[in-house]
This record gives structure tokens, sequence and C-alpha cells, in this order.
């Protein structure tokens, strides 16, 4: 078995009576995840209490005065390569001014600061204008789309982008990924969560289902049933993929209008075009996470300090305990 997965059933006692907590233990061989899944953990009481939904509009308000990507002809933007920046419908790409790959894009989907619906041709459109950039820019690097939906999941700037980037090895959950497909065979994995009834949907091109082991909440992957790379999907393919994201985004925005989200869709010839995408916390007035779809969905960690620095500077506070060895 490819999903496995073991209940526990704990019991808290209380002087009034007490209550169980189920918990399942998952993992699933394929992506390497595992996952407890405990429904009732949904429950906890929170010492910081949500802000009202206006008041979390007035907060985004306020930053589209300071939103650099509100002016597209922005000088101050860079250029997706030497001459020129990728653009399809509202979709422009450039490259990430901050980055942590050689090769690290943006994508601003819509002219919009903010969308709470999103619609197909916003993700059609930057996938168009990145197929256009693999073909023009780049070779058999492994290439990633991905997306951190406001700050809850790791977005600095609050209009929606995408980022993509280029390693020349997988990313460490991609390589998981990689072996386990080739282990186990994609065909076993998608029927095993068929049989859970985990299966949402068979479009033309691609599955949709919930994953058994999420990494996130509330998570949903699609995967292509042809084993391609994302520049040898044709267009009908890309706005397939484009509909399967935003009804899932749409979904979760429904939920709540502020629910934030990262997503990642990695491509290999061992199992074509597969993506993930779970839901974060909602936008609230002081909450913004340093960890967004690198941490989750590729395994890696972007640090911004110097281990070097920090081991200099406490250095001075230690200096008394070294002083006490002989
Ligand atoms: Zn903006």
């Amino acid at each position: 078995m490819i999903l496995q997965e073991k209940r526990e059933e704990t019991t808290i006692y209380f002087y009034t009576g007490e209550i169980k907590n189920l918990l399942l233990f998952r993992e699933d061989k394929v992506t390497g995840n595992k996952s407890i899944i405990n429904h009732s953990r949904a429950l906890r009481p929170h010492s910081i209490q949500q802000h009202s939904q206006l008041e979390v509009a007035k907060e985004i308000k306020k930053t589209e005065k300071v939103c650099i990507f509100c002016q597209y002809e922005n000088e101050e933007l860079p250029l997706a390569s030497k001459e020129k920046r990728y653009e399809k419908g509202e979709a422009v790409i450039f490259q990430n001014k901050y980055p942590f790959a050689e090769k690290h894009y943006v994508g601003i989907i819509t002219k919009k600061h903010f969308v709470n619906i999103f619609k197909v041709k916003h993700f059609r459109d930057v996938f168009l204008a990145f197929k256009e950039l693999i073909e023009d820019e780049l070779s058999n690097e492994y290439f990633y789309i991905n997306m951190n939906f406001l700050p809850p999941a790791g977005a600095s700037i609050v209009h929606p982008h995408v980022q993509a980037f280029t390693f020349a090895k997988p990313t460490p959950k991609h390589q998981l990924i990689i072996e386990g497909m080739k282990k186990h065979g994609k065909e076993k994995w998608l029927k095993e969560h068929k049989d859970k009834g985990l299966q949402i949907s068979e479009g033309n091109s691609f599955e949709i289902f919930a994953t058994f082991a999420p990494t996130l909440n509330s998570e949903i992957a699609w995967v292509s049933y042809e084993n391609r790379r994302l520049n040898d999907l044709k267009n009908k393919e890309l706005k397939e993929m484009s509909n399967i994201i935003v009804s899932i985004i749409n979904y979760y925005l429904h939920l709540n209008p502020f629910n934030a989200f990262n997503f990642a869709i990695y491509e290999h010839e061992q199992h074509g075009v597969l993506g993930f995408i779970g839901l974060r916390k909602p936008l609230t007035k002081y909450y913004s996470s340093d960890r967004g779809f690198l941490e989750n969905y590729h395994g890696m960690q972007v640090i911004s300090t110097y281990p070097e620095s920090i081991a200099k500077e406490l250095k001075k506070s230690f200096k008394f305990i070294s002083s006490y060895r002989k």
C-alpha cells in the first residue's frame, strides 16, 4: 500500500467526564509526507482574536498606495531577461529583485491590487507568458511555478502574483516525489486515492483529488494523465489547469474572503505536471508568516541572516562561559 494509516484514540479526563480524540497517523509513500490528522484541534482556543473583515479590508486598502505591482510600467521593476518582460493579457513577468535562485521570476497575474474572486484568464495568461519565457530563455533545468497568496502564506506583497524558479537539480520534496512515482507508479497512487473516496474529478487532461496525507489544511492535488512537461502542454490544457486552480481558490475564498494559500507546480517526465494547493491562516491585521511555498512544498528554507554574523555577535555574550573552561 502506498497510502498507510494508523488510528489511535486518546482519552482526556476531566472531573466532569472525559473527551476522546481520534488521531490519524498517515503516510504517503509517493510524496514522502507524514501527517497527523486530529479534526478536534480546530477547536483550540486562540489568545489573539481575528479581526473583523471590515478591519482587514481597510488594512488591504492601505497597502494599495505603496504597491509597486500596481504600476506595471514602473521602470523600477526588473526585466525578465536582458531585453524584455514577458506579457500576456494582464499578466507580466519580470525577474525577482530579491532572488533565491539564479533564475527567479515574479509573474503579476492581474492589474487589480486585490481580488477575492479569481478568473481563469488570470492564471491562463501568466502560464502562457511563462511558456514563452521557457521556450526563449530556459534549457533543461527543473522549473517550478508557485504562489504565496497573502502574508499568512509568506507573501510580502498583497497584490496577487506567482513566482517561478529554476534549479539544476530537483528540490528535496520534488526529488522524493520523482523517486516515489518511479517506485510505485502514478496510476496506483491515483487508484488508492480514488478507492479511499478522495477523487474529486476526472478532467480531460488532469485528475483532481484531495491528498490522503496533506502538507497543508484542505489540500488538493491535480496531475496530468500524460507525462509531459509544462511547455509541452497545449493552450487548452493550460486553460484546463487554470480552471482547476481557480475553482479551488474560489472555494477557499468562499469559506473566508481573506483566506491565504500556497501552491506549487512540479513537472517531470516521471509524473507529468503535478500541482498541490493548500490553505493557510486567513489574513489578519498583525500576522505575516515567513514560511511560503519553498518551505512547504519544496522542503527548503530561505534564510536572510548570516550564521557567521550571529556567531560573531553572540560570542561576546558567551565569553564568560568560555572563561570558566580550563
Ligand atoms: Zn497592487
